[in-house]
């Protein structure tokens, strides 16, 4: 039976190897070093794809992937159709938050507001009964309020450190995230053993 994990590319990736690897499960050739984007690994029939974090819960969602890890951030926003989440990997932790110009109080009426995450924020301003125009941007949100595009941004918070670079400070806290495993619903009853086996070894390594 073929189980396929698809992992997010980048610093989660980072922190999610050693935990796979206590899981027993580990790529045959180093990723880091490689373009591959799917790998064997020492188990026979899982293999591993390596995506980009918003792609992740849509190969899961479809079936083109069994599991999946990906941040509480990318769930949110993606909405958690045709997926379990059974398991917080602990990894990656960070807030999304809500940020603006230092010392610039937020306007009272309509706002702008600029960010990747467009569904996470109508329904964060929709809840507090605040008018807001969403402004989908790719990257670089930090931006957007020095060059007046938006009053507001809703982005990820780690140290703080690159909103205090760019004059920012943060608001309001929207989420707590970490990482996630999650799983294909239909996957799950279909290949129920193999997938529960990777589900209980990796909530052991988490610890
Ligand atoms: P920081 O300067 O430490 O607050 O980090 C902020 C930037 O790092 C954010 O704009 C994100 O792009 C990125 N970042 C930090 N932590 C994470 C995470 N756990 N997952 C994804 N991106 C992150």
């Amino acid at each position: 039976m073929q189980i396929t994990i698809a992992l997010t590319k980048g610093r989660i990736l980072k922190e999610t190897l050693p935990l796979l690897g206590l899981a027993g499960i580990e790529p045959v050739e180093d990723i880091s070093q490689s373009r591959k984007l799917l790998f064997d690994t020492n188990r026979e029939g899982v293999r591993l794809l390596i995506l980009r974090g918003s792609d992740v819960p849509t190969y899961v969602q479809f079936g083109a992937a069994d599991i999946g890890v990906a941040g509480k951030d990318t769930l949110l926003e993606h909405g958690a159709e045709g997926l379990y989440e059974p398991l917080d990997l602990g990894i990656a932790r960070c807030q999304l938050m809500t940020a603006g110009i230092v010392g610039v109080l937020p306007r009272s009426g309509r706002i702008r507001v600029a960010t990747k995450y467009v569904n996470i924020a109508r329904r964060f301003y929709a809840e507090r009964g605040r008018q807001v125009d969403i402004i989908k941007l790719y990257g670089a949100m930090e931006l957007a309020p020095i060059m007046t595009l938006a009053d507001e941004i809703v982005d990820i918070v780690d140290t703080g450190n690159t909103l205090k670079a760019n004059g920012l400070e943060a608001r309001e806290a929207i989420a707590d995230v970490s990482s996630r495993l999650i799983v294909n619903k239909a996957a799950m009853k279909m290949k129920h053993q193999a997938i529960q086996q990777i589900v209980d070894s990796l909530r052991q390594a988490v610890g």
